[in-house]
């Protein structure tokens, strides 16, 4: 996906670098050692992506970190001091926040978490990284330091892992879902063949993994240009099964990536895992619980689940709008989207195109009349409000949402009247 054309040979002059208080992180921690920005900040700059957090290496020692941050007046916060992590906040700004990590190597590891010992061998600090485009590094001036050729796979879209594949992924798992996404975001077509092996090999060490990291990648990989290659790797290597709860649907995956594509949206992740997972009752309870969904998208999960089977191009018009109306725009979206997946229907398909147009060619209206409107008519508080606002609401939807409310008001007038009579 990226060609040597589109990447940049250093990072001189780019404006995350150049910023005031990452170089004042520079001043501080070169009054004793070395420093140099580290990993993604790096390897994103170099394609032009945005940069927003800033890992940066030292030589020094933690507890050396804090005292020269310290001397210069930059506040220091010891979020991972066992790994070497200080935080270090040199501004105002949350741009100004950058995590200041000493070298190190694993010693020890268990598959999630590692023992580390601190090193001042810059190649030593790459070789602990997962793949080599993460193990790039580059002066507080923007020179690049490559230590295990990363530049030449980053500009390939070359996923490769730093060192020997299945030993890195044996010391954690997590390895396997990050060269997938890594694949998925910046890859082209070919997986690195002993990197994709050693993931098959190993796809069963993904259980033993957080629901919350799963989650976390999953989320990052779904809307990524190259979901969907990646999506079908992992589907054919077994591996797939061990990242989603439930059954999944590659051909649905692919047809709503398809049909994003089509009606120019953005790929939604969620929508994508919906269409990847979603069969039947009961699976948005299992995504939510397996994957550990926030509540805005386990809310929107159920929401697909309840109305799906509701929104499709055979509605009529006062249906779809009617639909609308209930659901609200982003539901509305979201079922007809998703149902226009599961359809098998063409991205190109001009009823469903039509059906998702009405969501922005019609302005949903608002029901005029409030429970305050009632009372003012002398009809007794209580829940029978609620039942004639239902009632009257439920008319003027049936009428086609008429904008002038004389007609809406002699309607509620008849429904006080007759449920005054059956009382
Ligand atoms: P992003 O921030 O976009 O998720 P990133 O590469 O910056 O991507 P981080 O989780 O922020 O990922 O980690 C920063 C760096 O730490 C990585 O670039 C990589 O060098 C290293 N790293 C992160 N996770 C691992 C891991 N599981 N194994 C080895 N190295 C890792
Ligand atoms: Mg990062």
């Amino acid at each position: 996906m990226h060609t040597d054309d589109t990447i940049r040979t250093d990072l001189k002059g780019a404006a995350w670098l150049e910023a005031a208080s990452l170089q004042r992180v520079f001043d501080a921690l070169e009054t004793r050692g070395a420093a140099r920005v580290a990993g993604g900040a790096v390897r994103d700059g170099l394609l032009g992506r945005p940069v927003d957090d800033v890992d940066v290496a030292t030589t020094l020692a933690p507890s050396e970190v804090v005292e020269v941050l310290g001397e210069g007046g930059i506040k220091t916060i010891p979020t991972g001091l066992d790994h070497g992590t200080i935080t270090a906040v040199a501004g105002d700004g949350e741009a100004d926040v950058y995590q200041v990590t000493t070298l190190r190597v694993d010693v020890e590891t268990d598959g999630r978490r590692a023992k580390v010992a601190f090193t001042d061998d810059w190649a030593a600090d790459a070789g602990r990284r997962d793949f080599t485009m993460n193990a790039l590094y580059c002066d507080r001036g923007g020179a690049l330091f490559d230590p295990l050729g990363g530049y030449d796979d980053l500009s390939r879209g070359f996923v490769r892992f730093a060192g020997e594949a299945r030993e890195r992924i044996e010391e954690d798992y997590l390895r396997i879902l990050r060269f997938f996404r890594f694949n998925a975001v910046f890859g082209g077509d070919r997986f690195d063949a002993e990197g994709l092996r050693a993931c098959e090999e190993c796809r069963a060490g993904l259980d033993s993994l957080s629901r919350e990291r799963v989650h976390e990648e999953l989320f990052k990989l779904l809307p990524a240009p190259g979901a969907l290659a990646t999506v079908k790797v992992m589907a054919d290597s077994g591996i797939l099964e061990h990242v989603l709860p439930g059954t999944f649907d590659v051909g649905r995956f692919e047809r709503i990536c398809a049909i994003e594509d089509g009606t120019g949206r953005s790929p939604d992740g969620l929508l994508r895992l919906a269409s990847l997972v979603l069969r039947k009752a009961g699976d948005a309870d299992l995504l939510r619980g397996g994957l550990k969904l926030t509540n805005v998208q386990s809310d929107r999960l159920a929401g697909l689940e309840a109305k799906s089977s509701a929104v499709d191009p055979d509605l009529t018009e006062p249906a779809r709008r009617e639909a609308l109306y209930r659901s609200g725009l982003p539901a509305f979206e979201d079922a007809v989207l998703f149902n226009w997946a599961a359809s098998g229907a063409d991205a190109d398909d001009g009823r469903w195109k039509d059906l998702l147009a009405l969501g922005r060619s019609w302005a949903v209206p608002r029901f005029p009349l409030r429970g305050s409107d009632l009372l003012a008519l002398g009809v007794t508080p209580g829940p029978q409000i609620g039942d004639i606002l239902d009632r009257v609401e439920a008319w003027w939807v049936g009428q086609g949402f008429p904008e002038d409310e004389t007609s809406l008001r002699a309607h509620l007038e008849t429904v006080i009247a007759a449920c005054d009579k059956d009382q």
